[in-house]
């Protein structure tokens, strides 16, 4: 698997690739995607392979402009609304599939619905604009583990490697998307994101908050491990214990912070280095956090930390 940097050529190769049916790794501005064409069951079958990710779990569609989903899904007035203001970016919409949609129906998990959305990144855009064809791109990582945030965390987290790894440096929002269920009478948040309740709210009125059925727990009250690093995780830590590696918010001493700034964007963007960063050092037996606020992204942090903290019963 090589690493390389973006140029023409690059794209060009990629795109060969892509659509050729093979996997390809790329930035976006949430995290590392593992990128296939999402029209061939084939290309589908081996991002599921090479994350080990459960079929049930359906895969986000990306595409290269918003006039890709009138082909794809049954867009309605608020998917203009929030296309409009929010995509290019990190907003996932949930529709219906056409009867017709080219969509691979593995993408969709055995739904009727498939999960929609424009990445912000250049190379993101480059890429999809040169295959013309939507992309299924995940996380690059083994379901379940911590999301890639640089294109070097991709080397050490999938089973099968994808063909072409591009380095677009270290993802500016650091999370993934928000995934609104456009589906309800009322759109439902099935997982939070940079782009919080009250902005979707301004922009179509009333918004849920739930659950996403896919990667929620079965049984009330118990949490799915996600995210999860290899060391166990304590949450709302003041200090550390004896053996911890602590990782700081805002003006708190400590070779390890979040945002000494207490700058929840840029929290947001460490977050998922500086928990790959703890386990690797091999000198800690668990990491301690410290306490995140609940406003804006702070929820999708906390969303993250939570599932990375909940008992690792998943793969
Ligand atoms: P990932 O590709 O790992 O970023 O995860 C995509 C998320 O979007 C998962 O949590 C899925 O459950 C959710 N998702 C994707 N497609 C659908 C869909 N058709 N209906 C509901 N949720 C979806
Ligand atoms: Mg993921």
């Amino acid at each position: 698997m090589s690493i390389v940097s973006p140029s023409p050529e690059i794209i060009a190769e990629a795109a060969r690739f892509l659509r050729g049916g093979d996997l390809v790794a790329f930035p976006t501005e949430t995290v590392y995607g593992l990128g296939g064409d999402a029209t061939q069951d084939s290309a589908v079958e081996k991002i599921y392979a090479a994350k080990g990710r459960p079929s049930l779990n359906p895969l986000i569609v990306h595409v290269g402009g918003r006039e890709w989903v009138a082909g794809i899904a049954e867009p309605d007035g608020r998917f203009d609304k929030l296309a409009r203001v929010f995509w290019p970016g990190p907003l996932t919409l949930v529709m219906r599939r056409r009867a017709d949609s080219p969509i691979s129906k593995i993408v969709s998990a055995g739904r009727d619905t498939v999960a929609v959305r424009m990445p912000d990144h250049p190379v993101a855009r480059d890429i999809l604009l040169a295959v013309k064809r939507p992309l299924a791109a995940p996380s690059a990582n083994t379901s379940g583990k911590v999301s890639p945030t640089r294109a070097e965390h991709v080397h050490d987290g999938l089973i099968h490697p994808p063909r072409l790894v591009i380095d677009g440096g270290a993802c500016r929002v650091g999370l993934e998307s928000t995934v609104l269920d456009l589906t309800q009478h009322i759109p439902v948040i099935l997982r939070p994101g940079s782009i919080s309740r009250e902005q979707l709210e301004a922009a179509i009125g009333e918004v849920r908050e739930g659950l996403d059925d896919a990667t929620a727990p079965k049984a009330p009250g118990a949490l799915l491990s996600h995210y999860a690093p290899g060391l166990p995780l304590r949450l709302n830590a003041a200090n550390p214990e004896p053996g911890e590696c602590f990782i700081g918010f805002g003006p708190v001493s400590g070779a390890y912070n979040l945002s000494p700034a207490g700058n929840l964007d840029e929290a947001a963007a460490n977050l998922f280095a500086l928990l790959r960063q703890a386990d690797n050092l091999n000198l800690y037996k668990a990491i301690a956090v410290a306490p995140v606020p609940q406003t804006g992204i702070g929820v999708a942090i906390n969303d993250r930390l939570r599932r990375a903290a909940a008992p690792r019963n998943t793969g």
